[in-house]
């Protein structure tokens, strides 16, 4: 099959394009490599935009070393925009008005972060945290900044409040939910992420609604919530979620619902067409997942598919996130009625969710890599678990192996 793909073509540059690109090479793929990316930049990674870059002034974050992604020997478009997908000439034509013929295409176009009003973009010093140039723009107001507005308290909304807080930046949070996270946690573990960011000194307005922004004479934010006015932020970060890059997939005709639909090997309703990382939707949980970790693997299982390679992604959801000096780590998602069972151990707590027949459906582990590893085995044998025996930080969690 390998010897029939003369030509595969890449849109996006992100994690999950850096991956197959990568995959695509190390599996014996000579032909021709294109990717289309909007950014100048390499390949780089994300998750360190909210914490190292704009605390430590980390550079960019490169998934690849330059002699690794000169290996890859990349036909650049860059930046480029891909503007249509022909799907009967299996071509993509670019923002220049050139054409690409492809083999196969992998679209990895990730998510953009959503603004609730198009007005909000036209304030200074309102900004969004997507991209390495936003992380750029966020760490330069951040050094001149003493009051920060964050909209929205999900993880990118709390990773930022913590990097601020880090910087000595006085932080409010304003949440439209009563509750942080809430689509991802349950109310227990969102209570215990309350409490962190409450004890790290940040103001944490939570069930607030009709918030208005506008921009002051000298730069600053001015931010009402419920009629109430604030002081002036310095600068406001608006963490509320994401739009996730469709448009080009729906064009095209190929089926989407949250994301792209693909099946378990990447291919979306066309067999030439592959979706990877954020723009896809996840093969069996029926949602964008929006983490790096299935942005990078799910990415590798695509690109072998593409290469005819009988590959299938059946990893469990998994992500992290590290907030004031915390690492937190998420497996599964919420599903269905679990009860949950806390653990105390002196590191940090451990989070069970399990169903009715005392099966792991969601974990939340603070500072516990190894609980978590654990989690993806009972997970993956769909193990049945004591539920007293986990709540007892004196039962080492390592027989249950
Ligand atoms: C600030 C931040 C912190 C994060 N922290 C964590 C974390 O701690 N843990 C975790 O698990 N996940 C984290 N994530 C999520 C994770 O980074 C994403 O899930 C991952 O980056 C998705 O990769 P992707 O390749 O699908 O999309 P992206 O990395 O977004 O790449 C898509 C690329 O395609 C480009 N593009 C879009 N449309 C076009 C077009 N028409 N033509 C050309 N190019 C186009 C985009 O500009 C972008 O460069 C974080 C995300 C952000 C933004």
């Amino acid at each position: 099959m390998t010897s029939t793909i003369e030509s595969i073509v890449i849109i996006g540059a992100g994690q999950a394009s850096g991956h197959a690109c990568k995959t695509l090479r190390s599996e014996g793929y000579e032909g021709r490599l294109t990717v289309i990316a909007d950014e100048p930049h390499d390949f780089y990674e994300r998750p360190p935009l909210s914490k190292g870059v704009i605390v430590d002034q980390e550079p960019l974050p490169r998934l690849f070393p330059d002699d690794s992604q000169a290996a890859l020997n990349i036909d650049w478009r860059r930046p480029c925009r891909a503007t249509e997908i022909h799907r009967d000439a299996r071509e993509v034509e670019l923002n220049d008005g050139s054409r690409l013929v492809y083999d196969r295409l992998l679209i990895a176009t990730g998510s953009r972060p959503r603004l609730p009003t198009n007005a909000w973009a036209k304030i200074d010093n309102v900004l969004t945290l997507r991209s390495w140039d936003d992380a750029t723009r966020l760490r330069q107001r951040l050094s001149t900044s003493r009051r920060v507005g964050i909209i929205g308290g999900g993880w990118i909304g709390l990773e930022i409040a913590s990097s601020a807080r880090k910087l000595g930046i006085e932080v409010d949070v304003f949440e439209r939910a009563a509750s942080l996270c809430g689509r991802s946690i349950g109310p227990e573990v969102a209570e215990y992420i309350q409490a962190l960011h409450l004890r790290n000194g940040v103001g944490l307005r939570l069930a607030r609604q009709d918030i208005q922004l506008d921009g002051d004479s000298d730069g600053r934010v001015c931010l009402s919530a419920d009629g109430q006015t604030q002081p002036p932020y310095d600068c406001v970060v608006v963490g509320v979620g994401v739009d996730i890059n469709l448009e080009l997939a729906r064009a095209a005709g190929l089926d989407t619902a949250q994301g792209i639909v693909i099946d378990a090997a990447g291919r979306t309703s066309d067999p030439a067409v592959f979706a990877a990382g954020d723009v896809s939707q996840h093969p069996h949980l029926g949602l964008c997942l929006q983490s790096w970790a299935y942005a990078q693997n799910q990415a590798q299982v695509a690109a072998r598919a593409m290469l005819g390679q009988d590959a299938h992604y059946d990893e469990p959801a998994w992500l992290w996130s590290d907030q004031h000096g915390v690492n937190i780590q998420i497996l599964g998602i919420p599903r269905g009625e679990t009860r949950c069972v806390q653990r105390s151990d002196p590191q940090g707590p451990v989070f069970f969710y399990l169903d009715a027949d005392d099966r792991l459906v969601q974990m939340v582990a603070f500072d516990q890599p190894r609980a978590i590893k654990l989690g993806k085995r009972w997970l993956a044998a769909s193990r049945e678990l004591d539920a007293k025996a986990l709540a007892n930080p004196d039962f080492n969690l390592m027989q249950l192996r």
